[in-house]
């Protein structure tokens, strides 16, 4: 069998085509693809620490974070280093091979970045992979978290161009792209995706879809988000998306992107274990698992182990040195341990 060609030069409308193909063969589709790069009962499993909680100044019209909407979100201030390295050091023993930690900013300020860069120092000495989402960055920036050790940096572009405005409007699309370009001119990998459900139609679908698979370089990691409508926020009323067009959306990705992780992020509470096979039938091989993904609920973790079983699914292998059946423990203690830890958040998000 020939791999699916790694290509750069998707057209909207032909990505118009393939969300439009009749849901039994786009599936098949995107699972053969899918099983020329990963193992198809292998998922991927992260957890997120919120180092930095809400009252920010960016209006993205689905977020309780943002400081111009009443969502009774607790705020709370950076967190303090010797915490976050208690939370990676505990992850770690608990089996956790990378740490990810998201902050509700514009951008870093001036007077947070050492701390920021002491944060990744410190928690990649402990020997994990380290992840961040901060906000915008500008070149220096992203060298400075490169250089600290930073291995990810995660930053969404949510939707399409044409669409965006209607989403946010205190930073433009450009300045995503700038801050993508300058966490790879940077050297790190790159987490970006999307939240479908915010009112968008098809060709916006495709938009965002076309501009993550022609960027210079995939995304390792493509989150692929399912609104929370959270009270308080323009997008509590908007209308439900199908939830065959968030499996087509999958799919697509899949295709479009055959060699990076998609990852089944926010919105997972909402799915019965039925739409959540679904996505994983259609090319979805990451998730995020817990009580909370920053700021909304996501499917208890025990759940998900329930789920993974019952689907003879295993978490995918990150450390050489854990057999398969270390790992199994391994994700079982982490989650006994995150249920006691308020501060742990099974699952991706993303979107600062
Ligand atoms: S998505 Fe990120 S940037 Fe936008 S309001 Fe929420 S925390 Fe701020």
């Amino acid at each position: 069998m020939t791999a699916t060609a790694i290509r750069h030069d998707w057209t909207v409308a032909e990505v118009r085509a393939l969300l439009e193909m009749p849901f039994n063969d786009l599936v098949f589709k995107a699972q053969s693809v899918h099983r020329e790069h990963f193992d198809p009962n292998e998922v991927q499993v992260s957890t997120l620490l919120s180092i930095k909680t809400g009252a920010c100044p960016e209006d993205c019209k689905y977020c309780p974070q943002s400081g111009h909407y009443n969502t009774g979100l607790e705020k709370e201030k950076l967190l303090e280093i010797e915490k976050v390295v208690a939370e990676a050091h505990a992850a770690k023993e608990k089996g956790a091979s990378r740490f990810c930690m998201g902050a509700a900013w514009r951008s870093p300020s001036k007077k947070d970045m050492p701390y920021v860069l002491d944060m990744v120092k410190r928690v990649k000495s402990l020997g994990l992979e380290t992840c961040m989402t901060l906000g915008m960055l500008n070149e220096d920036q992203a060298g400075e978290l490169a250089d600290a050790g930073l291995d990810y940096y995660n930053h969404n572009l949510d939707t399409s161009e044409k669409y965006y405005n209607h989403i946010i409007t205190t930073r433009t699309y450009q300045d995503r792209l700038d801050t993508l370009d300058n966490v790879r001119k940077a050297g790190m990998k790159v987490c970006c995706g999307g939240i479908m459900g915010m009112g968008e139609d098809l060709a916006d679908r495709a938009g965002l879809l076309v501009q993550l698979a022609n960027l210079p370089q995939h995304p390792e990691s493509v989150p692929v988000n399912m609104l929370v409508k959270v009270e308080g926020t323009p997008l509590d009323q908007v209308d439900d998306l199908d939830p065959f067009d968030f499996v087509r959306t999958i799919a697509v990705a899949r295709i479009m992107m055959p060699a990076s992780h998609v990852r089944l992020s926010a919105g997972r509470e909402n799915m019965n274990d039925q739409m959540q096979a679904l996505c994983f039938l259609a090319g979805a091989n990451s998730i995020f698992y817990g009580e909370k993904l920053l700021t909304t609920a996501n499917p208890e973790a025990d759940h998900d182990r329930q789920l993974f079983k019952r689907l003879g699914i295993r978490p995918e292998q990150r450390e050489q040195s854990h057999t398969e059946e270390e790992h199994v423990e391994a994700l079982a203690d982490a989650v006994e341990y995150e249920q006691t830890r308020h501060m742990f958040y099974d699952a991706t998000r993303e979107s600062a």
